[in-house]
């Protein structure tokens, strides 16, 4: 018998989780204050990995690697990409444009503080380590606007580093209003391209793809068969850029604000098959031979780029974790990567999983 815990009682993943693994008959839950354990599922930025894996006996796994921030958190995941590219020489196609941007005050703060300090620790390291500025590239991004402009792509989005759902978002074609709106807030945001010329689906909407990916103690790379394309519910339109439910295609948003939603595809989702059928009647492209490669490869990139923060092998514990990919596709056919989530919604996708093994593909 094997033995799991986990705190997180609102997770109706774990849950679903947890049926599956009683099920089998091989797993039991035991009290999450039990140290006796080969597997817990952990609570989201609140894990201490540096007690795991220290019981005589037991093989312990958990289902996040310390260091999935480095590809979670959006200015991260900017970095990330940035130094990995430039350390392999290799241009991306598929990466937007994107900077980190850092409120005025939360970097003049920084700065006071740390002369503050340095008056009173006389510790040269400290020196050191609070002379380093706070990233921000307002300036990088002011002149890749300047220059995109002049080929007449003036649209970006500012999305909050830690946000999600599509929460605190803002879409401008005027770069200083955007850089004002993350200098009025309280938290670093990434400034990326927007993508002005999406594919768009019947009644001209817009969409994003949500692929679960799924990376083992191994460091291998399962791609979960079914992915979700979430539509938007208004026709997308440029030249009004606060319709939030013809630019944002999160599932929540288009449900508390479209009153469209449902009308096309029930719930606003759309799964392969159908989208298949779509691509190939309206832009004559394959989701199998034009689409999933192109993800396929990102996927790839993204961990190996994130591969020297994230890697736990040689540790006395075993990671893996679930992630959620999301992609916005252009007319062209063209993917781009727009974030990626490290503890994506998933109940009913695993529910639906068969039985363990079943129904990924390996990377
Ligand atoms: P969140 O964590 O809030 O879901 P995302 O990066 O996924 O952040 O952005 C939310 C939504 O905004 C996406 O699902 C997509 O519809 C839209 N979006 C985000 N970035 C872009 C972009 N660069 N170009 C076009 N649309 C975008
Ligand atoms: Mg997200
Ligand atoms: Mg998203
Ligand atoms: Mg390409």
């Amino acid at each position: 018998m094997y033995y799991f815990i986990y705190r997180s009682t609102g997770s109706s993943v774990y849950s679903a989780v947890t049926e599956i693994l009683e099920k089998s008959g091989y797993w039991q839950c035991k009290n999450p204050d039990s140290s006796k354990f080969h597997l817990v599922f952990g609570e989201r930025n609140r894990l201490s990995f540096a007690r795991l894996g220290h019981e005589p006996g037991f093989t312990q796994a958990v289902n996040y690697f310390n260091g999935n921030d480095s590809i979670c958190k959006k200015s991260s995941l900017v970095c990330t990409l940035k130094d990995y590219a430039k350390k392999c020489e290799r241009n991306f196609d598929w990466i937007l444009p994107a900077y980190v941007v850092n409120p005025e005050k939360i970097r003049k703060e920084i700065k006071f503080h740390s002369k503050r300090l340095k008056e009173n620790l006389k510790s040269p390291w400290m020196e050191f380590y609070l002379e380093k500025p706070v990233r921000d590239f307002r300036e990088d991004l002011r002149r890749a606007s300047a220059t995109l402009a002049s080929g007449n792509q003036r649209i970006w989005i500012a999305k909050p580093n830690t946000g999600c759902k599509g929460e605190g978002i803002m879409i401008s074609d005027d770069i200083d209003q955007l850089i004002q709106f993350v200098d009025n807030s309280n938290q670093s945001h990434v400034i990326q391209k927007y993508v002005e010329n999406p594919m768009l689906l019947t009644g001209e909407r817009k969409f994003d793809i949500r692929c679960w990916v799924l990376l083992d103690h191994k460091y291998d790379i399962y791609l979960y068969r079914e992915g979700v394309v979430r539509t938007a519910s208004d026709a997308y339109d440029p030249s009004n850029l606060d319709k939030v439910t013809s630019h944002l295609t999160n599932h929540c948003l288009q449900q508390q604000l479209a009153d469209k939603f449902g009308e096309y595809e029930e719930g606003n989702e759309m799964f392969y098959e159908e989208f298949n059928r779509f691509l190939e009647a309206k832009y004559n492209l394959s989701l199998e031979s034009d689409i999933l490669p192109q993800i396929r490869r990102i996927i790839k990139d993204c961990f190996a780029a994130g591969k020297e923060k994230m890697d736990a092998s040689g540790l006395s514990y075993k990671s893996f974790q679930l992630f959620g990919f999301d992609f916005i596709i252009d007319d062209k056919g063209h993917v781009y990567l727009l974030e990626i989530n490290g503890a994506p919604a998933c109940a009913e996708c695993a529910r639906q999983l068969p039985s363990f093994g079943c129904g990924v593909e390996y990377v």
